[in-house]
C-alpha cells in the first residue's frame, strides 16, 4: 500500500479502510467471500500488461506463451474439479460467462444450421438477403429460465436485461405455498412455451434443485439445458451437491463465478460438452473482450484450491452454517422463504417485521451486519424495496465461524429487525425507505458483531 500511497493517497486510504470494514462488520452477502491469500497475490502481477485474444495456442498476438501456460492450467483443474469434458476460464464475470453461453447456443443451434442450408463456411459468405433472414432468426429464439422473484439471476431472461431482448422469454416460478420449483408446471410452461434454452440456477433460492429433472424437461421439449451455478459453484466444487443436483453431468453447458461460494478471484468461467466447445472457445473475441490473463492466474490457483481435500469439508460447514443459521431463526419465530435452506442462502420475509427489505438492510447495516435486499415471491414491494432479506455463509465460514455463532448471528439479526420501525417521509406518509433504530441499539449490536 505504501507504494500506491506515493502516487495516490485517497486510493491507499480506500483500500485500507475496505480492510478494516470487512474485518469489522458480519459478511453475509450471500454471493461473497474472502479469497485466500494466494488467489489476491496471484491477481497482482505483470500478465495484467499482456494482450491475449483467442484462446490457447491460437491467438491473435504474438508473445503468449506464459498466459497460455496459466490458461491452461486454470482450465485443466476446472475440468478435473468439476468432472467436465471441456472448461473455458476467460469470461471477466458471471454475466460474461452468460453471455458466452448464449452466444455459442445461438452459433450451435441456430447459425451452424443456417450456414450449412446455405452451404457457406461463415457468415460473411452469406448474401445479404440470407444474413438479414439469419439475423432475424437469432433474434427470435425462446428462453425459459426461473423469474426474478422466485430467486432467478437477471441474466435469464429478465426482460431490462440484454438476455430478455436476445430472446423471446418466459419464467418458471415457485409453487406459492411451498415456496419451491414446482416441476409438473415447468414441466408444462416447457411444452408449451418450447424454449431453444432452458436456463437452471438461481442466485436467491434457497433450495438444492433436481436438475435431472429438468434434463429430462429439456429433452423431451429439444431445448440446451443450461445452468449458471454461480451462487453454489462451491457446494459442486465440495462435493456437497451431488447426482440429480450436480448440474455438470446432466447439462450441456454450465456457467459460473467464480468469486462467490468457489472463493476464488471476481470472474467466471463455461463449462461444456464437446460439442459446444469450440463454439465457447470463440467467446474472446465474439463476446468478450481481450482475457485478463492475471485474473485466470488467481482462478488457476483458486481451483487448484479447490481441489484440495480441506474444500469439500468447507464446502460442508458452509450448508451446516447456513441450516444453523435458519434454524436459530426459526426458533426466534423470522419468517423464512421455504420454512429454511438446503444451501448456502437463507432468505428472510421481512414482511414479518413490518418492514421492506431496503429498511431491514440499511437498519442491518448500522449494526455491523451486511446483507442485501431481495425480491421475494410474489413480492408486494417490488424490486427495488422488495420484502426479504438474503443472507448466505459462504464468507463466515471461510473466517472459521461454526454453528454456534450461527445461533449468535441469527440472534443479532433478530434483535435488529425487532427493535426496527418503518419510518415516515416528508409529508408523513409511510415510507418503504426510511426506518427508525435506535443508535445505541446499533452500536450495541455493531460491538457484538465485530466481536463475533
Ligand atoms: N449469475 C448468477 C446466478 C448470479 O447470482 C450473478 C451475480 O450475482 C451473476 C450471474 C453475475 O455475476 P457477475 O456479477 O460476476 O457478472
Amino acid at each position: 500500500l505504501d507504494v500506491v500511497r506515493t502516487v495516490e493517497p485517497r486510493v491507499a486510504d480506500a483500500i485500507a479502510a475496505e480492510l478494516a470494514d470487512q474485518r469489522a462488520s458480519l459478511k453475509l452477502i450471500a454471493s461473497e467471500n474472502y479469497a485466500s491469500p494466494a488467489v489476491l497475490l496471484a491477481m497482482g502481477n505483470w500478465f495484467s500488461d499482456k494482450y491475449a485474444e483467442g484462446t490457447i495456442g491460437r491467438r491473435f498476438y504474438a508473445g503468449c506463451r506464459n498466459v497460455d501456460t496459466v490458461e491452461a492450467i486454470a482450465a485443466e483443474h476446472a475440468r478435473e474439479l468439476f468432472g467436465a469434458p471441456h472448461a473455458y476460464v476467460q469470461p471477466h464475470s458471471g454475466i460474461d460467462a452468460n453471455l458466452v453461453a448464449f452466444w455459442a447456443i445461438l452459433a450451435d443451434r441456430v447459425e451452424a444450421p443456417a450456414l450449412r442450408k446455405a452451404q457457406v463456411r461463415q457468415v460473411n459468405d452469406l448474401t445479404e438477403e440470407d444474413w438479414f433472414a439469419l439475423r432475424r432468426e437469432l433474434g427470435n429464439q425462446r428462453m425459459l429460465g426461473m423469474s426474478l422473484d422466485a430467486g432467478g439471476h437477471l441474466t435469464h431472461g429478465f426482460r431490462p436485461n440484454i438476455s430478455g431482448k436476445m430472446f423471446d422469454q418466459r419464467s418458471y416460478g415457485t409453487d406459492p405455498a411451498t415456496g419451491l420449483i414446482d416441476y409438473a408446471a415447468l414441466r408444462q410452461t416447457a411444452k408449451e412455451f418450447k424454449p431453444l434454452v432452458l436456463v437452471g440456477g438461481y442466485s436467491a433460492y434457497p433450495r438444492k434443485v433436481n436438475f435431472r429433472i429438468l434434463r429430462e424437461i429439456a429433452d423431451e421439449v429439444g431445448a440446451t439445458f443450461m445452468v449458471d451455478m454461480a451462487h453454489f459453484a462451491g457446494l459442486v466444487a465440495g462435493k456437497v451437491f451431488t447426482g440429480d443436483f450436480d448440474p455438470v453431468p446432466q447439462a450441456h453447458i454450465v456457467t459460473t463465478t467464480t468469486h462467490k461460494s468457489l472463493r476464488g478471484p471476481r470472474g467466471g468461467l463455461v463449462l461444456c460438452q464437446p460439442e459446444l466447445a469450440d463454439q465457447v472457445d470463440r467467446g474472446c473475441p465474439m463476446v468478450l473482450g481481450g482475457p485478463l490473463p492475471h485474473v485466470m492466474a488467481a482462478k488457476a490457483v483458486a481451483l487448484a484450491e479447490a481441489r484440495q481435500p480441506a474444500f469439500a469439508d468447507y464446502a460442508q460447514r458452509i450448508v451446516d452454517n447456513a441450516q444453523a443459521l435458519a434454524e436459530g431463526l426459526l426458533r426466534r419465530g423470522v419468517r423464512l422463504v421455504t420454512g429454511g435452506t438446503d444451501n448456502h442462502l437463507v432468505l428472510i420475509d421481512t414482511t414479518g417485521f413490518g418492514l421492506t427489505g431496503r429498511q431491514a438492510e440499511q437498519a442491518l447495516l448500522d449494526a455491523g451486519i451486511v446483507t442485501n435486499r431481495n425480491s421475494i415471491p410474489q413480492d408486494p414491494n417490488g424490486a427495488w424495496y422488495t420484502s426479504g432479506i438474503r443472507i448466505g455463509t459462504p464468507a463466515l465460514t471461510t473466517r472459521g465461524l461454526g454453528t454456534a455463532q450461527m445461533d449468535e448471528t441469527a440472534d443479532l439479526i433478530n434483535t435488529v429487525l425487532g427493535q426496527t420501525k418503518p419510518g415516515v417521509g416528508p409529508d408523513g406518509a409511510p415510507s418503504k425507505a426510511k426506518y427508525v433504530l435506535d443508535p445505541a441499539v446499533a452500536d450495541r449490536i455493531a460491538k457484538q458483531a465485530d466481536e463475533l
